[in-house]
């Protein structure tokens, strides 16, 4: 299968996942309501944080452009957000687009030579560039530079074309997939982690108010809870949960009225979905609590390797259930304990 259409197939699984943290359809409008707009609106991530408004500071400060930022972690945690944060802050325009929607070089060499100024370029996806592609990337980024070609054949000739001192900010979901020289012209190279839980209850606060939604701090315990560490599912919890409560609560969110959505829509009290179990009961019962390979483990469960890897062992391996040694995946004793197992005696000492 293509990368494209395995990309494809992943999509459409994650679409009907209540608990993934890639958009679906609806959550794009929401997101432009609810999503932060200044970097003291921006919720959590505190290392990140200080580091970023250091170097916009420094940045303002010597009138220069802000240095290439990549940045990586799972779906659904803020890469986009702090993106156009960082353009706005700088008070500088921002360009977007994706990997892969960037098929041949002219199509990346004319959002570059399009670039003014100092402006942002915010490129989602980036471990997804075609090789041909991303070799646009490295004089652009370093020099600031472009090669044109102009004319073909024998009498074609190399054109350089200075750009403007932009400012790529790269998003990845793989960070493992991003080429060592594409790499090491990111100056500023941040990973987003699962959020905690106090701040998980800042943004559904936030997002309740921006929304007009009642709820009160139990119904916003239970949300942050179960969304995986992950702002895109608490907000889409909370919606989910206001419509149930519109409908079977008298408009208000409590904790019961969050727990007994949330348990509707399949989603436990770790925040854990149908896919999760499913995983996790093939791992304990199938394969004895591993270890097993990844490719093993994908093809029990009918599911592409890389929306498991991607999408569901982060957050397994967060909360402890599951963890990946050289041998392949394995169960932890906490998984047992989770799925009420009894841990078998000649399990492997790894935790
Ligand atoms: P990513 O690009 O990593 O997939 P996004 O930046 O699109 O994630 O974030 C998804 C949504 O989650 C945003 O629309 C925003 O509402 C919310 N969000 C993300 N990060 C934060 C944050 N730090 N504070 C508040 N809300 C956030």
């Amino acid at each position: 299968m293509s990368d494209a259409s395995a990309r494809r197939s992943m999509d459409r699984n994650e679409q009907h996942r209540i608990v993934s943290g890639a958009p679906y359809d609806e959550d794009v409008q929401i997101e432009a309501s609810v999503r932060p707009k200044r970097l003291d609106e921006y919720i959590g991530q505190k290392r990140v944080k200080e580091n970023i408004s250091i170097a916009i500071e420094a940045a303002r400060s010597r009138g220069e452009a802000l240095d290439h930022v990549l940045l990586y972690g799972p779906p659904g945690l803020g890469k986009t957000t702090l993106a156009q944060i960082i353009a706005n802050e700088l008070q500088v325009p921002i360009k977007t687009s994706a990997g892969p929607l960037l098929e041949r070089k002219g199509d990346l060499t004319a959002i570059l030579t399009s670039l003014e100024g100092k402006e942002v370029f915010f490129l989602d996806e980036i471990h997804r560039l075609q090789p041909a592609v991303e070799e646009v990337l490295y004089p652009a980024m370093e020099d600031f530079r472009v090669d044109l070609i102009i004319g073909q054949g024998p009498g074609a000739r190399i054109h350089p074309f200075q750009l403007g001192h932009f400012t790529l900010i790269g998003a990845t979901t793989r960070a493992g997939l991003i080429t060592a020289p594409l790499r090491s012209r990111f100056g500023i190279v941040h990973r987003l982690d699962f959020y905690e839980p106090e701040d998980l209850l800042i943004i559904i606060h936030r997002s309740a108010k921006i929304l007009n939604i009642l709820m009160d701090d139990g119904g916003a315990e239970e949300i942050a809870r179960r969304c995986r560490g992950t702002p895109r599912i608490a907000n889409r919890l909370l919606r989910r949960s206001r419509d149930f409560a519109e409908v079977r609560a008298a408009g208000r969110i409590t904790r019961a009225v969050a727990q007994e959505a949330l348990a509707m829509l399949g989603v436990d009290e770790s925040g854990l979905d149908e896919v999760d179990r499913n995983l996790m009961l093939a791992l304990l019962d199938k394969y004895g609590g591993g270890p097993v390979g990844l490719g093993t483990l994908a093809a029990a469960l009918s599911e592409e390797e890389d929306a498991i890897e991607e999408i569901y062992e982060p957050y397994l391996m967060q909360i402890g259930l599951i963890d990946r040694t050289q041998r392949g995946r394995v169960a932890t004793a906490r998984a047992y304990e989770y799925f009420g197992k009894e841990l078998p005696k000649r399990q492997p000492r790894l935790f």
